[in-house]
C-alpha cells in the first residue's frame, strides 16, 4: 500500500475543528492522496511538536490559535502575505526548508468577492477588531481598493496602531467602537465577541439597509453579530464558514499545486452546521 503524504493541524483546542473533514474532502475531490489529522498541541509545545512531525516525514501544517506566532518564528522563509499578517497559518515543507504562509486574508477576500459577489473597490468598509484575524485581513482588504477602511476596536489604541502599520497600503484609519459612524457598505466583524454570544458596542448608525455584514466567527445558525445586523435591516449577512473553506483551499493549493473546488465542500459544511 502506498504511504500517503502527511499533513496536520496544530492548535489548542482542536477537537471541534472542521479542517480534517475539509482536507479529506478536498483530497477526494481532486484525487490527491494525503492524510490529515488534528493534533492538540498545548501552549509552549509547538517547537517540539513541529520537530517530531518533520522527523516523521510530515509535508505540511495548518496552524491555529495559539501557535500562529510560534510558527512565524519557526519557518525558514515567509511569503509576502505572511510577513504582512505577522503570523503563519500554513507551513509547507519545501526542498529549501520550511515556507510559512498566511491564507486567512486571501480566504476572506475569496469568500466576499467570489462566493458572496461583493465588489469591494470604492466601498467604505468598517473592520471591527484589531487582533490576529483583523491584521491578517487588512492587507488583502486594502489591496481590493476600498474608498476608505476604518478599523474600530474596543481598545482604540490597538486599532490606531494597526492602521499606522498599514498606512502605506491604502486609506486606513483606526479608532474606538463608539466612533464607527456609518454609512458603511461593508462591516467585517473580526472580533471574537460572537464566540461568547456578544456583539461589539458599535453605534446604531454603523449598519443601515445599505450595509452587508460579515462575521468571521461561525457556529450553528446565525451568530450574535448577524442577528444584531439583521435587526437593523442590513442588506445581507454571512458568517465565516466560507472564509474557513477558502483559507483551507489556499493551503491545499500551496501544498499540492492544485486548487480544490470549494463550492461543493462549502455547501456540505453549511448543511452539516445546520445553516
Ligand atoms: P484575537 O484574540 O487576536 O482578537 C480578538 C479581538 O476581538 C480583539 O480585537 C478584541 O478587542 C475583540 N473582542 C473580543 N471580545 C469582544 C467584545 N465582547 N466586544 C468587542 N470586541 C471584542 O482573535 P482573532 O483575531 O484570532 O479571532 C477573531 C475572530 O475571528 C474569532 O471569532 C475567530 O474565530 C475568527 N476567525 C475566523 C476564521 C475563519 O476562517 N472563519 C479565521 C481566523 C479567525 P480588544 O483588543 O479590545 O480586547
Amino acid at each position: 500500500m502506498a504511504i500517503l503524504d502527511r499533513y496536520a493541524l496544530f492548535g489548542h483546542p482542536v477537537a471541534h475543528s472542521r479542517s480534517p473533514w475539509l482536507h479529506a474532502r478536498f483530497a477526494e475531490l481532486t484525487g490527491e492522496g494525503l492524510s490529515y489529522e488534528a493534533r492538540d498541541v498545548p501552549p509552549g509545545d509547538f517547537d517540539q511538536a513541529l520537530a517530531e512531525f518533520l522527523h516523521g516525514g510530515g509535508k505540511g501544517l495548518n496552524i491555529t490559535v495559539p501557535h500562529k506566532l510560534a510558527a512565524y518564528a519557526a519557518v525558514d522563509e515567509l511569503t509576502e502575505r505572511a510577513r504582512r499578517a505577522g503570523a503563519v497559518n500554513t507551513i509547507a515543507v519545501t526542498p529549501g526548508g520550511l515556507l510559512g504562509d498566511n491564507t486567512d486574508g486571501a480566504g476572506l477576500l475569496r469568500d466576499l468577492e467570489h462566493n458572496l459577489g461583493l465588489a469591494l473597490h470604492g466601498m467604505r468598509i468598517l473592520l471591527v477588531g484589531a487582533g490576529g484575524a483583523a491584521r491578517g485581513a487588512l492587507g488583502p482588504l486594502l489591496d481590493a481598493g476600498p474608498a476608505e477602511l476604518l478599523i474600530a476596536n474596543r481598545h482604540a489604541d490597538k486599532a490606531r496602531a494597526l492602521a499606522a502599520d498599514f498606512a502605506g497600503a491604502g486609506p486606513v484609519s483606526g479608532g474606538g467602537l463608539e466612533a464607527a459612524h456609518g454609512p458603511f457598505a461593508l462591516v467585517v466583524n473580526a472580533t471574537s465577541a460572537s464566540l461568547h454570544d456578544e456583539v461589539p458596542a458599535l453605534p446604531g448608525d454603523a449598519v443601515d439597509p445599505g450595509t452587508f455584514c460579515y462575521d468571521m466567527a461561525y457556529g450553528s445558525g446565525p451568530t450574535a453579530f448577524m442577528r444584531w445586523a439583521a435587526d437593523r435591516g442590513a442588506a445581507g449577512t454571512a458568517d465565516g464558514i466560507g472564509m474557513l473553506v477558502e483559507q483551507a483551499a489556499e493551503s491545499f493549493a500551496l501544498w499540492r499545486g492544485v486548487r480544490p473546488p470549494t463550492a461543493q465542500a462549502l455547501a456540505e459544511l453549511k448543511r452539516q452546521a445546520g445553516a
